[in-house]
């Protein structure tokens, strides 16, 4: 066994549920904190959270994976689809949901003063704030800031299956090819 492992598990805790679910709520303090964000992780860690956070929200399906603290991709009749905690349904996870949502563009000196102090604002001959919210419950999913025109951007696509069975090495019952799908959304808003 190498050094680098031996020191690995040595050090890793396996902690209970209850300070996993306050981790997540921010509620530790910073000595209790620490440990657990800096050491090695334990196995289950993963299996975990997941179920802590299932355990929180109003609906059934299967979270395969957080995407953050409101978005999750869940299993759904053999899909993979993009859900808000609220329960609003976004599609296939490999299509970038903010081409689902509801999107403020903030594209003036006017709408970017409402929330930018004068001296520290971005420019908006130059960029623009794109704020994207959940169309059932809207929540502020998302913010990004770009050049005007830039393409939004896809956040997050994870290779589920290689996550499944080379990480956790529990292989998804079925496979789903890797591939960003989100011309495929874009291409409905011309017909
Ligand atoms: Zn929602």
């Amino acid at each position: 066994m190498s050094e680098e492992r031996r020191i690995s598990e040595a050090t890793t805790v396996s902690y209970p549920k209850e300070v996993l679910s306050r981790l997540i709520d921010g509620e530790l303090v910073w000595d209790s904190l620490k440990p657990i964000i800096s050491g090695a992780k334990d196995g289950d860690r993963f299996d975990k959270v997941t179920e802590i956070l299932q355990e929180r929200m109003p609906w059934q399906e299967r979270i395969l994976l957080p995407l953050s603290y409101d978005l999750y991709i869940v299993e759904k009749d053999g899909e993979r689809i993009v859900k808000c905690a609220c329960g609003h349904e976004f599609g296939d996870y490999r299509e970038n949901w903010k081409l689902n949502a509801l999107i403020h563009v903030r594209d003036s000196d006017e709408a970017v003063k409402e929330i930018y102090p004068v001296i520290l604002r971005p420019d908006s001959q130059y960029c623009e704030i794109r704020e994207f919210y959940c169309p059932g419950c809207g929540t502020q999913l998302e913010v990004e800031t770009v050049p005007a025109g830039y393409p939004i951007i896809f956040d997050f696509l994870p290779d589920l299956d290689a996550f499944y069975e080379e990480w956790l090495g529990q292989p998804l019952a079925t496979k789903k090819e890797f591939t960003d799908l989100s011309d495929r959304v874009i291409e409905k808003w011309g017909t």
